[in-house]
């Protein structure tokens, strides 16, 4: 276990409201509670390799959770969200207005692409030539241009999308020259079951082969609630929490779209 074990919460998800502003207060404690112990272990993480906790931006991964549970998180001051469906992004942000910054991390695919492209700030999922020039497509004319990551299989998982690795320098260089899209760096979801260390690790030389050539590819989204503190010792940047974060998920809510 972490440091700071003495402040969790066995809340859990129970304290979803019935209504009744008593009700909603212990849930944003109980959530703030979660939030802030997640943070709190983020920031050992980083301690222990000598990063800094600045370095690392938490998404909250607020998939299968309704849009009351996004705005109690804001009420404790997180600002990242991310969605793992197009068309649950999209509700969602119509739902609770402008003021989140929201993150597309599940599956996309090109018929989806208009219910996210200018609505995520970043687009972690991109795997496949095909999909950026979608997006690209879909951005150029509005003369904006869409942040993305470059999703990798580095496990070589054949339940989970990404990139093979040895073409992701490739499929990076070709996405470059696309106008409307940047690709600012990569993403990775290990397999069940594995260590992910050697895999976040990989992802990570990966990225410091393409900075060496292409600048901008910065960005390590690796880390969910089971492996978060390993990614960060191994150079995360941005880590995507769900569960530790909100709770037990109240429904099936895979990257199904
Ligand atoms: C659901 C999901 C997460 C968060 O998973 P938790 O186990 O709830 O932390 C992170 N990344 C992706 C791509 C996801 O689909």
């Amino acid at each position: 276990m972490p440091v700071h074990s003495d402040i969790r919460s066995d809340h859990r998800s129970s304290a979803v409201p019935a209504g009744g502003a008593g009700v909603r207060a212990d849930g944003d404690l109980a959530l703030r509670q979660r939030l802030s112990e997640v943070l709190l272990r983020i920031a050992a993480a980083a301690e222990r390799v000598g990063r800094s906790p600045h370095a690392v931006t938490l998404v909250a991964v607020s998939k299968g959770f309704d849009a009351e549970a996004i705005r109690a998180g804001r009420r404790v001051g997180q600002a990242d969200f991310g969605e793992s469906r197009a068309q649950e992004l999209r509700r969602k942000s119509e739902e609770i207005g402008p003021g989140v910054r929201w993150h597309f991390v599940g599956r996309l695919q090109r018929n989806k692409v208009r219910d996210v492209v200018g609505l995520a700030s970043l687009i972690h999922s991109v795997d496949r030539f095909e999909l950026a020039e979608a997006i690209a497509e879909r951005m150029a004319p509005r003369g904006g241009v869409q942040r993305v990551l470059v999703q990798v299989n580095v496990g070589d998982d054949p339940a989970k999308g990404g990139c093979p690795v040895d073409e992701t320098i490739q499929l990076v260089a070709r996405v470059r020259g696309l106008e409307g899209i940047a690709c600012e760096g990569l993403m990775t979801i290990p397999p069940l079951g594995v260590d992910p260390r050697p895999l976040f690790r990989r992802l990570r030389e990966l990225r410091d082969d393409l900075r060496g050539r292409f600048p901008e590819v910065q960005h390590l989204s690796m880390g969910m609630s089971g492996d978060f503190e390993t990614a960060v010792e191994e150079g995360a940047t941005i880590v995507r929490v769900g569960e530790a974060i909100f709770g037990q998920r109240p429904q099936r809510a895979d990257a199904r779209d």
